[in-house]
């Protein structure tokens, strides 16, 4: 019918014979042609005719089978792909890893040139929205991380936390449609997905998912991607878990620092590096002082507040690689790795005159109260764990003999040699 076949060949010179066969698909749809000239003008046999046809059906043939393969190829791939990335989020033991693994599991499903954690956030009695981790473009994503927004300012984030469903329902136009807090488009998407966050009680936040291309998430991908989203709940349901049940075991719940147990595995740990690399480490021990009387007068409650108010101050001075702990009832321990007693007095002392300054608000009114401190350092105070503790202990009972809300360090702190005779 309309096919146009050349009246010349490549060579410019009419062909002597002309055989043009059909490639015929299953449905009897002709999908091309096989076509033979001959330079000789001898007329093609039917015979020649019936090696064409069965050519052109061994082509078609040829290529349905390749494209099946090529099919199956991807489902499988596309099959691993989904199962390493679910086993990567089941392995996920802290809610960071979990953000990561969910935007990887996501995206190596889906096209996404934009990729957002949002979680939920109560304060108060107010929710809000805030992104914890953003894949994509460098510059978007130094625009996202971080950002929050009042969960009333609306958007198909807060929508899909509200209802617990996948958004949008329906066709939206992303530019035009707010996602996040109203101030943000997504500019240049035009597909989207927010997927809910569903943990067992609550949405606890959404994955959002953003591609430049038309229609990406469509069809089988849109099932598959709320089983990522499930997926990713119940890791992070569990992550938390692990991080709470790891925080109650090693802090101490009144002042949040580390307690007891946890100081004595971190003294071992500290002393063990400074031991092998030949480095120093200074252990601060201390005691407020007349505490009972606190309580005696104010009530336990009181008491606790002041502990509480001790306790932060010990955190703000200590440094990031400090260990601070509660050592006893109101006994505070720091441990300073790569540090010798004269740098751990100093930080001793600084301690001292923020909590003799520092006037402590309680229900009782004002109330302030002061430190006894004691410092030892290793190895130039002590050569054994038991003994640098043994040192920092005996310096503080010093400090309170001493008349207390003071500082006393080890290797200034040596008994003088008693006088002979
Ligand atoms: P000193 O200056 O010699 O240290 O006198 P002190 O009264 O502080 O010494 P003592 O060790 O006799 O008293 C410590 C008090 O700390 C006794 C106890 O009631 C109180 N205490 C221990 N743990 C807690 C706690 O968790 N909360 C409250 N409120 N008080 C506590
Ligand atoms: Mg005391
Ligand atoms: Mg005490």
């Amino acid at each position: 019918g309309d096919l146009k076949l050349p009246a010349h060949r490549l060579d410019g010179r009419a062909p002597g014979a002309l055989l043009v066969v059909p490639i015929v698909d299953a449905k009897g749809f002709v999908r091309g042609v096989v076509l033979a000239e001959r330079e000789a003008p001898v007329a093609f046999t039917e015979g020649d005719e019936r090696v064409l046809q069965a050519l052109a059906s061994e082509i078609w043939r040829a290529r349905s089978a390749e494209a099946l393969m090529a099919n199956m190829r991807r489902a499988r791939d596309e099959k691993t792909r989904l199962h390493g990335a679910i086993e990567r989020l089941n392995k996920a033991a802290k809610p960071a890893e979990v953000y990561d693994a969910a935007l990887d599991a996501a995206r190596a499903m889906a096209p996404a040139d934009v990729a957002i954690v949002t979680l939920v956030e109560q304060r108060g009695s107010k929710k809000f929205h805030v992104i914890v981790r953003a894949a994509g473009d460098e510059a978007v994503v130094k625009a996202l991380e971080g950002r929050e927004w009042p969960d009333e300012a609306g958007g198909l984030v807060a929508s899909a936390v509200r209802f617990g469903q996948s958004l949008p329902a329906a066709d939206v136009d992303p530019a035009k449609t707010p996602v996040l807090d109203p101030e943000t488009r997504l500019r240049g998407v035009a597909s989207l997905r927010v997927l809910p966050l569903k943990s067992a009680q609550e949405v606890v936040g959404t994955l959002v998912l953003g591609s430049r291309r038309p229609e990406a998430y469509d069809g089988d991908l849109k099932l598959q991607l709320d089983v990522v989203a499930m997926q990713a709940a119940t890791s992070l349901d569990r992550a938390r878990l692990f991080e709470k049940t790891e925080r109650l075991a090693t802090t101490d719940g009144l002042t949040g620092l580390q307690n007891h147990r946890t100081f004595q595995a971190r003294l071992d740990d500290v002393l063990a590096q400074a031991e092998r690399y030949g480095k120093r480490a200074a252990l601060l021990l201390c005691d407020i002082d007349h505490f009972k009387s606190v309580n005696d007068t104010y009530g336990h409650p009181v008491g606790d507040v002041v502990l509480r108010g001790v306790a932060q101050v010990l955190a703000k001075e200590a440094r990031t690689v400090d260990v601070v702990a509660r050592y006893g009832g109101e006994e505070f321990a720091i441990i300073m790795p790569e540090t010798d007693a004269a740098g751990a007095a100093v930080i001793a002392e600084r301690i001292r005159e923020r909590v003799a300054a520092r006037t402590f608000e309680t229900e009782q009114g004002p109330l302030k109260v002061t430190l006894s401190l004691g410092v030892a350092g290793y190895p130039g105070d002590a050569d054994r764990r038991a003994t640098l503790l043994e040192r920092a202990d005996a310096c503080l009972y010093q400090a309170k003999r001493g008349g207390r809300n003071r500082v006393v360090v080890a290797s200034a702190a040596r008994p003088r040699p008693l006088a002979a005779g």
